[in-house]
């Protein structure tokens, strides 16, 4: 039938009489492009994700990439979904793709997500003057072509993505997957990080599949919450979710696969610590994603919405100078270090950092699927309320996609239950973060700041 109106169309283009034949019989389906360039370092350079890392990468186990989704539905109403295999989305990127994105393509911030893998075996992504400081020279060049390097890539996986546009079918389906653990364990001394297997997890693996109108394969966009954690070597490497996206190309030849990242922060792949069991799981998840498209998928008609606003979240109260004076004298290096930044910010801008604008996304694809774009670290907890929250009968079971890691990864973003039990997600990490710098924890209502912007952003 498409090819029978296409033929039609051309025709009457021919005789030079055409208006609007496909809108009138038969609505446009979806148009989909995909496309992906490869983002691995071509020098030798440093790593993210481990601070205590003292050496630069000596290998690649296989390539990262930038990936890029357009959907244009039949208003022509757009959305581009942008997946990394790296360790961060810093905001000075997210806006410089932004920027480029409204020039060439007049499309407002809200038709742009970005989503990071938080694969720990990346390069170091440095944006800011915090992050620079202290670096040798040549490091911080290094760094620092890289991430201008970067930026033109993803501006190309977008560009040839745009350019690869294609009638399509859009359909979601969705199975779930188990290697993600709770890997905050309560002991008399506080929380842990250790596999905790009676803490909150999220298995689900949602899936986005995308077909051209001959029902091949062209995109796969798959969610799992869970930490890219299961190495920590020195090797370039996507970890269990560069693997899946690897195992899925393979077998499914000429579809793009496409990691978001889910609330994972609190949560780990076990057991970990081996590139055997990185592709074990990169396996595992790919079979749960297989498993996905296996059942009947449920087709998503072609009106697409989105909206993107900021919620300010607030930090706890701030330390004193004399309590920066002494954090500064710490024995652990870290801790010091960022007594010392936190001074000399005191010291610059008169005041320490109170709030933070963190983005927050919608994007509502047909009538059966609500994508959320969360930023941050984000906690388990966020995706199972919001899921609670938004799904009210079983019909509804899968129809909301929750992602953490997206547009900005600036900190931990805890959930009220993990910023009061304390620990590493709850404010001890801050002091490892340098994209932004901050003080300390959130304030206790940082969750309902965040999930009240999800709830205006979908007009509830
Ligand atoms: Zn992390």
């Amino acid at each position: 039938m498409p090819l029978i109106l296409a033929l039609l169309t051309v025709l009457l283009l021919i005789n030079g009489t055409i208006t609007s034949v496909n809108a009138a019989e038969e609505p446009l389906p979806w148009r989909a492009g995909l496309a992906k360039v490869v983002i691995t370092p071509q020098e030798t350079m440093w790593m993210a994700g481990y601070a205590a890392r003292n050496k630069p990468a000596e290998g690649v186990v296989h390539d990262l990439y930038a990936k890029a989704l357009v959907l244009k539905d039949s208003n022509s109403t757009t959305f581009i979904l942008v997946t990394l295999d790296l360790i961060s989305v810093p905001h000075p990127i997210r806006n410089h793709i932004e920027a480029h994105v409204n020039e060439k393509y007049n499309l407002p911030a809200s038709a742009l997500m970005i989503n990071c893998s938080h694969t720990h075996c990346g390069p170091e992504i440095r944006t800011t003057r915090w992050s620079f400081d202290g670096l040798p020279s040549e490091r911080l060049s290094i760094a620092k072509k890289y991430v201008e390097d970067l930026q033109s890539n993803i501006l190309k996986a977008i560009d040839n993505a745009m350019s690869s546009l294609q009638p399509s079918n859009v359909s979601y389906c969705r199975a779930r997957c188990g290697f993600a653990m709770n890997r905050r364990t309560p002991s008399p001394t506080g929380y842990r990080n250790s596999p905790y297997p009676n803490g909150p997890v999220d298995h689900d693996v949602p899936v986005l599949k995308i077909q051209d109108m001959e029902g091949d394969l062209t995109g796969i966009v798959f969610g799992y919450a869970c930490h890219n954690t299961t190495l920590s070597f020195y090797q370039f490497c996507g970890d269990y979710a560069g693997f899946a996206q690897q195992y899925l190309e393979e077998d499914f030849d000429g579809a793009i696969a496409m990691f978001v990242l889910g609330c994972g922060a609190d949560q780990n792949p076990y057991p970990r610590g081996t590139l055997d069991l990185a592709k074990t799981h990169g396996r595992t998840l790919a079979t749960a994603v297989k498993s996905a498209l296996g059942t009947t998928s449920i087709p998503i008609s072609d009106q697409l919405k989105h909206a993107y606003s900021k919620a300010t979240l607030a930090y706890s109260t701030p330390p004193t100078k004399e309590e920066l004076v002494s954090r500064s004298n710490s024995s652990n290096k870290y801790i010091a270090t960022h007594g010392k930044r936190l001074l000399q910010q005191l010291e610059t801008d008169g005041m320490l950092r109170t709030t933070y604008d963190a983005p927050v996304q919608v994007v509502q694809l047909g009538k059966n699927l609500t994508l959320i774009a969360l930023p941050g670290e984000t906690c388990v907890d966020y995706a199972l309320r919001l899921k609670a929250e938004l799904i009210k009968t079983p019909a509804q079971q899968g129809s909301v996609w929750v992602a953490g890691y997206s547009n900005d990864v600036f900190a931990y973003v805890p959930s009220r239950r993990v910023l009061l039990e304390g620990g590493y997600e709850a404010g001890g990490a801050m002091k490892y973060f340098t994209t932004v710098l901050q003080h300390g924890p959130f304030a206790p209502d940082v969750e309902e700041r965040l999930i009240k912007k999800v709830h205006d952003l979908l007009g509830n």
